[in-house]
Formats: structure tokens, C-alpha cells, sequence
């Protein structure tokens, strides 16, 4: 079976998007979580945006070792010069060099030609590879390149050095037939270069994101960049945990593997949640406070005869904690506060006594407070987001 390496952006697309920045101190907390969930890359930042950025990803290349470590930069000396020096620590650097190609972005917004684009590629590549042994190069709005272009601008890339292209849906836009057509044109005029890895980036503004990535794979993509809880630039990008779920689940027809440790997906889902104060929305897939409840009767019934009956996966495999919730009326904060450990959080004083008062009251309506029925409550209680706070003080004007 192949191996698809997976490449975690949840520290750069998904954390330069509204709401969702992390100070150094989470950043690296996050990439710890990252590592342990078994990413091949992690994305730490784009050092030339600010001091604070640079300094996030040399530190979070400092303290995290055995994971490869990028930083992005745009196909310009400063930037990947400030990639170079923010990258300095690391065990195993990657540089990951970008530049727009589809003739909208060079026009509006580079003022380049597709010549100029060119040689900005090759020379910046080139530089690159002086000072990091592995540079990936992205075509920024790839799926609206025209594709002869996309496919000199990939020759060019591997020519200067580039071993990983990735050819991002940067804008969403693409479906799943096309998004795999693209890759297996590009493939089949580079003739399957050895050492050459192409990779996807999807963006879910059509909420095609994961699906556009499944196709891609099946076009013989081996990396997909994606984030935790899928979060990212407007709609966000594709979410790791359903793309690896997926695959899984669907091991057979897509033969390929991944050495993400699934047990870690809700843990670190949740811990993102924490960090962020954005919460998950409860019917998200993978991860979500419904993703395994059963509340109709029919459904309750099959599950208890065999889970199979509508469950693909169990809450176990993703890391929903097993033990089952034994929380009445009599027990204790501290009790509480384990448990709501056990799902990723981590209550101020103030946040756990409100828990607590909404567990007693619920506990003295129905005997036993279930596990999803604290997910919900943490959920509504637990640094809640800008969005949900947004809609109360909208529902309260
Ligand atoms: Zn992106």
C-alpha cells in the first residue's frame, strides 16, 4: 500500500484566518499535539508577516524535533530569506516557496508576466535549495492556471530543485473530476519524475475541499495539506481529520495509508477548540459533539443489536473517550473537571462552576448526565467563540 504523507497547515492557513490566531505558547503546545497525532510536515508560520512569526516558527522548529518543520514564503528574496533564517533550527527543515500562476492573479495582482513568473520560480527555488536541503514549491490558484502553463511552471519548479509541487484549489473553486484531471495531466507531461511528490491544498468555499483532495489522491497525489477541525483562510481548508478518516474507512478503494494515530483526532481537535475558543459545530463529521449520538429510537436499537448497523466508525477509533459518563447529581467539581480534561478542556474556575450548575440541573431532569450531553454543555460554556458570542449579543439587541 502507499503512503500519503500528511501536511498540517493548522499553524499557518488556518491560523492567519479570523478568530483563529495562537500566541507562540499555543503555537508550540499545538505542534506537540501535531507530532503526536503522527503529521509527516507541519506548517509552523510565514515568517516574513511579522517578528512575532518568524520568532513562532524557529521556536516551534526548536521544540519540536521530529517532525519536519516548514515555513512559508513568497518566490521573493526577502521573504525566503526570513523562511531561511526562521527555519535555522530545525531538524528537519522544509522551505515552501509559493507564487500565483493563473493569469487573473498575475495580471490583478503581481503585475507579472508568465515569463517574469518564471524566472522568479526558478531563481528563488535555486536560492532556496542553497541553504534547505527540501523546498516544496506551491502554484498559488493552480485550479485556475491554464493548464499548459501549470505544467512548464512545474518543469521549471523541478528543474530549479523542488521536490513536492503542490497545486492548490487556492479559491475553492474546483470539483472533484476536474481537480483529479489537473493533477494527472501535470503527472503524465512530467513523466512521473522520481522524488518529485505532488500534493494538494483545498479550499472548502463549496464545500468541496475534502472531497476535491480524495480525488486527487485517487490521481496519485501522495501529500495533502490540510488542518484540524478544517479551519482556514474564508471557508477553511480541507479538515484533516475527515481526510484520514476517510481513507481509512475506505482503505480498499483508495490503497493508500496514512501514519496519522486516529485515537489522536478528537484530542486534538478539542484541544484546538480550547486554544481558539471556536468551537466545533455539533454535526461536523469526525469529530463533532453528534458525530456518534443516536437519538433516534430505531437507530438506538440497532446500535445496541450492532453498532454496525449505523455506526462506520466507532467513537474509540477517533479517540472519544471509551468510559462511559457517570455523572449524577452527587458528583463532585473535581470528578467534572476530569472529565472534561479527558475531552480536551481545560476550565477557569469560573467556567467549570457554570458547567457544574448546568450538569446538576440537567442531572436532575434525566438520572445520568451522558458523555455527549457534557460535550454539548462544555461546548456552550468553555471559551466559547467570537461567532457564538456574536449571536447572543445579536439575539439579545
Ligand atoms: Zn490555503
Amino acid at each position: 500500500m502507499d503512503s500519503l504523507r500528511i501536511f498540517d497547515t493548522t499553524l499557518r492557513d488556518g491560523e492567519q484566518s479570523p478568530g483563529f490566531s495562537m500566541n507562540t505558547a499555543e503555537k508550540i503546545r499545538m505542534a506537540r499535539q501535531l507530532a503526536k497525532l503522527g503529521v509527516d510536515v507541519i506548517e509552523a508560520g510565514f515568517p516574513i508577516a511579522s517578528r512575532g512569526d518568524l520568532d513562532a516558527v524557529r521556536l516551534v522548529a526548536t521544540e519540536v524535533r521530529d517532525v519536519p518543520i516548514a515555513a512559508l514564503a513568497r518566490a521573493r528574496k526577502d521573504d525566503v530569506s526570513a523562511a531561511i533564517e526562521a527555519l535555522e533550527p530545525a531538524a528537519a527543515p522544509r522551505l515552501h516557496i509559493f507564487l500565483a500562476t493563473s493569469d487573473l492573479h498575475l495580471r490583478v495582482k503581481l503585475n507579472m508576466s508568465r515569463e517574469q513568473a518564471l524566472e522568479a520560480i526558478a531563481s528563488m527555488i535555486r536560492f532556496g535549495r542553497q541553504h534547505v536541503g527540501e523546498v516544496e514549491f506551491s502554484a498559488e490558484d493552480a485550479g485556475r492556471t491554464d493548464i499548459q502553463f501549470l505544467c512548464e511552471v512545474c518543469r521549471v519548479a523541478v528543474g530549479a530543485g523542488a521536490t513536492v509541487l503542490n497545486l492548490p484549489d487556492t479559491v475553492g473553486y474546483a470539483v472533484p473530476e476536474e481537480y483529479g484531471a489537473m493533477f494527472r495531466h501535470v503527472r503524465e507531461y512530467l513523466g512521473d519524475p522520481q522524488g518529485v511528490t505532488l500534493s494538494a491544498h483545498c479550499h472548502d468555499d463549496l464545500g468541496m475541499a475534502v472531497a476535491n483532495s480524495l480525488a486527487a489522491v485517487r490521481a496519485g497525489v501522495r501529500q495533502i495539506e490540510c488542518t484540524i477541525n478544517g479551519i482556514g483562510e474564508r471557508a477553511g481548508n480541507a479538515a484533516l481529520e475527515e481526510v484520514v478518516v476517510a481513507l481509512a474507512v475506505r482503505k480498499e478503494s483508495f490503497g493508500v495509508s496514512t501514519g496519522i494515530h486516529l485515537e489522536e483526532l478528537f484530542p486534538t481537535s478539542r484541544m484546538l477548540s480550547e486554544i481558539t475558543g471556536a468551537v466545533v459545530a455539533p454535526n461536523k463529521a469526525v469529530v463533532g459533539a453528534n458525530a456518534f449520538a443516536h437519538e433516534a429510537g430505531i437507530h438506538q436499537d440497532g446500535i445496541i443489536k450492532n453498532p454496525l448497523t449505523y455506526e462506520i466508525i466507532s467513537p474509540q477509533t477517533v479517540g472519544v473517550p471509551a468510559r462511559s459518563l457517570v455523572l449524577g447529581k452527587h458528583s463532585g467539581r473535581n470528578a467534572l473537571r476530569l472529565s472534561l480534561r479527558d475531552l480536551g478542556y481545560e476550565p477557569s474556575d469560573g467556567e467549570l462552576a457554570e458547567v457544574y450548575r448546568r450538569v446538576t440541573a440537567l442531572a436532575d431532569q434525566q438520572k445520568d448526565v451522558r458523555h455527549r450531553d457534557l460535550v454539548a454543555i462544555a461546548h456552550q460554556v468553555i471559551r466559547r467563540g467570537a461567532v457564538a458570542v456574536a449571536a447572543e449579543a445579536a439575539s439579545t439587541a
